[in-house]
Parts: structure tokens; C-alpha cells; sequence
């Protein structure tokens, strides 16, 4: 059956996610072979869903690759009652995955967090809400159309942020609503290579920042990111 066929592809792809040392956390683990990345990306690429690649979503834009999604997840440090804010809806499954870790369903649901994702385009969003629909996660993710280099002010302050858009600078709204203690992991650089920051807030204005390597991530657009 196609479905096997994925779990059974999805299962390989983890392992080999945990051999190259890259998936540690049992939690990230567990909520990446829990959601089913086929069911994310346009029908034409669903038999490479389990490629550890990028795949073209809408209007130019991607879905990050598989190994990207863990490690970011990895870095993250995420735990079940996170509030989470991601600038980069896209698909929707990394705020999925997000989602099974702040939110699993074998936990009661009164200490379950959310995953608030911000995506400016709005075609995105309307295909990233669908496909969180069809796969169980529209209680545990709140997709909002906007500007997310602005943050999203309503739900902060955020115990983490995830941007899967390369900016020029970490934005300042989202220091701001980055709650004490809190992470923020964000490619920051140029628009072809940048660098993962992983942020940490060690006052009310101040973080403490270190890089995790490189990376390639489509631009963000916005006020606080790059204007084109
Ligand atoms: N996290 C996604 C991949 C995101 S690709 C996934 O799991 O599929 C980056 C996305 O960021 C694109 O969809 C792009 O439209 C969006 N984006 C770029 N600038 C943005 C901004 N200022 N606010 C919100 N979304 C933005």
C-alpha cells in the first residue's frame, strides 16, 4: 500500500537522520516519524517527499529539507507547553512537527502549548492551513497571513521563535517578543548563504547569539527583513 510505503521511507530517512548524529532529542524523533511529510507538499512531488531535500510549495518558495527541519527542531531545545512562533509557514510542516512536540496527543490536553506561524503570502497560507486540516494538527497550529518580521504581538511573549526565511538581521520585534530565557533560531546572512543563530534572551532587550553552521533559506520579505 502507498502508505506503508511512506512510513516505511519516512522510518528510513530518520534513521539515517540519527546514524549522521544529526537527530538526538527522542521528542524531535518522535514527532518526525509521526507526521507525514508526504502530505505537505504538491501531489506532483509526493513520491520524493522522503528526499532529503527542499521541494518547491507555492509561488517560489520551499519546504525545508528534512535534515534542516531536525536540526532546527534539535536546537530549539522544544518541550511540551512551548509557545511557539514561526515566521515561515510555508507548508506547514514544520509548525507541524513543532506542533507534535509542544502538543503531543498522548498528553493531556490542558498542558499542551501552540504553535502560532506567520506567512505573508497568502496562497501559502490558505494550502499550509489545508494541509494541517487534513492531517489532524488546525487545534495545535494558528496560521496567520502577515508580515512576520513584525512578530505576531497578540500571543507574545513566545517561549521560542522559528524563522525558516533568511534575514539580514534578527529582527527587533522578535527579540522583543521573545520571552526571558527564551530561543530564537533564525538564518541570518546574505540571500544565498547565511548563517543559523541561535539565540538565547538573557535580558529584556539583550540575547546571547552563536552560529550552528551554514545554511540556504529563500529570503524573508518584510520591514524588518529584506525589501524588494
Ligand atoms: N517552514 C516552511 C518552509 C518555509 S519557506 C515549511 O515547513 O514548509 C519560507 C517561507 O517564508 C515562504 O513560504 C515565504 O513566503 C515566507 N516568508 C518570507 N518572508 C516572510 C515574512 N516577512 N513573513 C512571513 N512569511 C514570510
Amino acid at each position: 500500500m502507498q502508505g506503508d510505503k511512506f512510513v516505511r521511507e519516512r522510518e528510513r530517512l530518520i534513521n539515517r537522520l540519527i546514524r549522521e548524529g544529526i537527530l538526538k532529542d527522542p521528542k524531535v524523533i518522535k514527532a518526525m516519524l509521526k507526521v507525514p511529510r508526504e502530505e505537505f507538499v504538491p501531489e506532483k512531488y509526493k513520491q520524493h517527499a522522503y528526499i532529503d531535500s527542499p521541494l518547491p510549495t507555492l509561488n517560489g518558495q520551499t519546504i525545508s529539507a528534512p535534515h534542516m527541519v531536525a536540526m532546527m527542531c534539535e536546537l530549539l531545545d522544544l518541550d511540551v507547553g512551548h509557545k511557539v512562533l514561526e515566521v515561515g509557514t510555508g507548508s506547514g510542516y514544520h509548525a507541524a512537527v513543532c506542533a507534535e512536540i509542544v502538543a503531543p496527543s498522548d498528553v493531556d490536553s490542558k498542558l499542551w502549548g501552540h504553535v502560532y506561524s506567520i506567512e505573508r503570502v497568502p496562497r501559502l497560507a490558505v494550502f499550509a492551513r489545508n494541509n494541517l486540516e487534513r492531517t489532524g494538527y488546525s487545534d495545535k497550529v494558528t496560521v496567520i497571513v502577515g508580515d512576520g518580521t513584525l512578530g505576531y504581538s497578540p500571543a507574545a511573549p513566545y517561549d521560542r521563535i522559528l524563522v525558516t526565511a533568511a534575514a539580514p538581521n534578527i529582527p527587533k520585534p522578535l527579540i522583543e517578543q521573545l520571552a526571558l530565557n527564551g530561543r530564537i533560531v533564525i538564518p541570518v546572512g546574505g540571500t544565498y548563504y547565511q548563517e543559523l543563530i541561535v539565540g538565547v534572551k538573557i535580558s529584556d532587550s539583550e540575547i546571547k547569539t552563536y552560529s550552528a553552521g551554514g545554511c540556504v533559506f529563500v529570503p524573508l520579505i518584510g520591514r524588518y527583513g529584506w525589501r524588494f
